[in-house]
C-alpha cells in the first residue's frame, strides 16, 4: 500500500509525463501541467481538501480525455477509486464539441462529490486563467461564452464545498473585465 505522498509523487509524474509536449493556449504558451497542478493547489487551498485520491484525480484529470492514456493504465497505477474519479469528468470525445457540452451541464448534479469537487476546481482554474492569461486568438465573445458555460456547469455542482463555490463566484463577478 502506497502512502499519501507516494501517490500524490506518483500521479505528478504520470500527468507530467503525459502531458510533456502539451501547451496551453495562452500567448506564453504555458506548459499544460501547470493546468492540473492549479486544481490540486485549488483543493487544497481554497477548498479545504485532503482527500489524496481526490488530489490525485485532479492531477490525472485530463489524461484519458488529452492524451494516449486508458482507464486500464490508470487502473493500475493508481487503483479503481481515482480511475472512477477521472472518468467521471472525462468528456466522451467520439461526441462533437456542442454535445460534448452540453452533457457536461446535463451531467454536472448526478456526479459523484469527489468528481463534483475536482470539475469545481478545473472550472475555477479555467476562469482563472481566462481572466489571467487568456488564449492568444479568442475575440470577447467567445470568452464571455466560455466563462458562461463553465458557470451553468458549475450551477449544477453547487451545495459540494462553500470555498469552492465563493471562488468560482468571484470570478464571475469579474466578467466585465474580459476584454
Ligand atoms: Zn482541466
Amino acid at each position: 500500500m502506497k502512502t499519501d505522498t507516494a501517490k500524490l509523487i506518483e500521479a505528478t509524474y504520470f500527468a507530467a509525463d503525459k502531458h510533456r509536449d502539451q501547451r496551453r493556449r495562452d500567448k506564453g504558451a504555458t506548459p499544460y501541467i501547470n493546468h492540473p497542478i492549479s486544481l490540486t493547489h485549488i483543493l487544497v487551498d481554497e477548498g479545504g481538501i485532503e482527500d489524496t485520491d481526490v488530489l490525485c484525480a485532479a492531477l490525472l484529470h485530463d489524461t484519458i480525455e488529452d492524451t494516449d492514456t486508458t482507464a486500464e493504465e490508470l487502473a493500475v497505477h493508481f487503483g479503481d477509486r481515482i480511475t472512477a474519479i477521472v472518468l467521471e469528468v472525462t468528456d466522451d470525445t467520439s461526441q462533437h464539441f456542442t454535445v460534448r457540452k452540453q452533457a457536461q451541464i446535463d451531467h454536472a448534479p448526478h456526479m459523484s462529490r469527489e468528481a463534483k469537487l475536482v470539475k469545481l476546481a478545473d472550472k475555477i482554474s479555467n476562469v482563472r486563467d481566462l481572466l489571467a492569461f487568456p488564449p492568444h486568438d479568442w475575440p470577447i465573445a467567445r470568452k464571455q461564452a466560455y466563462m458562461d458555460f463553465c458557470a451553468a456547469v458549475v450551477n449544477g455542482l453547487r451545495g459540494t464545498n462553500a470555498g469552492l463555490e465563493a471562488a468560482f463566484d468571484a470570478l464571475v463577478a469579474r466578467r466585465v473585465e474580459l476584454a
